[in-house]
């Protein structure tokens, strides 16, 4: 089975009534990408940049990052990489980076709060983002927005970013895309505002469960409450997704979701058209995708939108992608 599973690499991702679905995927290392390219991967639609920073003494300079994000855009050559800046803080952190005691860290100190609060830190980040962007098809994404002075502001620093590159004479390319990623259930409410300021979104499930459900994403004990197919949850992908269409911008899927087999149906029906998983996702969901007539698959999904618990949907998924096999 694994084997003729990867017969697929090569295969584009179409339903059996011709809709074409773009999978790309998550990674956080070289090794990653490679696994993730052998598996037919159409691009990199999340890089997590973090763990550039973890295990080591301290944060690395322009230049490390720059080689870094130069080399990851150059093996993927053609697709696009989606860099994420960094997404610190949280369940993440780092030895040499002394983060405050919190009581809440999901709802603290992190990600994108602190990039625009230590403003060099990101800096470095964006100017070696741009730089690796001279050579590739590389996009920016911000993690963590809750409101458009968060975009505003970290566009400000990015263009200041941009300056700094101009007066040491190096390249970048000037139309690169800026997109977000929409995993804060505030960011959902207000995407049709947030889609006036950036260029596409990324929805990104784990966060956005844990935080509509108020249920932590590692937390054993109420792990069986961490649902997403929850009707609140399909609620959000849907605002955004419909705000993202309406502005004429781009969306994904990059949370764990999108590698979940049985969500097939809802994207064809939500209208997403990109989705990046892990590198050991791919092929499963391809398999599932050329099984997959797009047609029945949306009648399944609008019968899930009308159902009031997680569990009727999740089971109705189950079995129509067992059906189909
Ligand atoms: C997410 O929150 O869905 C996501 C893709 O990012 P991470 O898992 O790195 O928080
Ligand atoms: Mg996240």
């Amino acid at each position: 089975r694994k084997e003729q599973l990867q017969l697929l690499a090569s295969v584009d991702a179409i339903t059996k009534d011709g809709v074409t679905l773009q999978l790309s995927s998550n990674i956080s290392s070289l090794k990653e990408l490679d696994m993730a390219l052998r598996h037919g991967a159409q691009g990199v639609g999340l890089f997590r940049t973090e763990f550039l920073y973890m295990d080591r003494d301290t944060f690395p300079d322009e230049e490390e990052q720059y080689e870094m994000y130069r080399k990851v855009a150059e093996k993927t050559q053609g697709h696009s990489v989606v860099i994420r800046t960094l997404d610190i803080g949280g369940d993440k952190e780092l030895d040499y980076f002394e983060l405050p005691e919190e009581d809440n860290p999901f709802l603290g100190y992190r990600a994108i709060r602190i990039c625009l609060d230590r403003e060099e830190l990101f800096k470095t980040q964006l100017r070696a983002i741009l730089r690796a962007s001279a050579g590739g098809n590389v996009k920016i994404m911000y993690p963590m927005i809750s409101s458009v002075d968060e975009v505003r502001e970290a566009n400000k620093l990015l263009a200041e970013a941009r300056k700094e590159l101009d007066l040491r004479g190096l390249a970048y390319d000037p139309d690169i895309q800026v997109g977000i990623m929409v995993e804060v259930p505030a960011a959902a409410m207000i995407s049709d505002l947030l889609a006036q300021e950036v260029d596409f979104f990324s929805i990104g499930t784990n966060d956005l469960v844990q935080y509509v459900l108020a249920v932590d994403r590692m937390n054993e004990q109420i792990a069986h409450m961490y649902q997403p197919f929850h009707p609140a949850v399909l609620r959000l992908l849907r605002m955004t997704v419909d705000a993202a269409s309406r502005a004429g911008i781009s969306v994904s899927v990059c949370g764990e979701m999108a590698g979940d087999e049985r969500s097939v149906p809802l994207w064809l029906e939500l209208g997403v058209q990109n989705l990046s998983m892990s590198p050991q996702s791919l092929l499963r969901v391809k398999h599932r995708v050329l099984n997959t007539h797009a047609d029945e698959a949306r009648r399944k999904a609008r019968d899930c939108m009308g159902m009031s618990s997680s569990s009727a949907i999740e089971q109705a998924l189950t079995d129509f992608a067992s059906s189909t096999l």
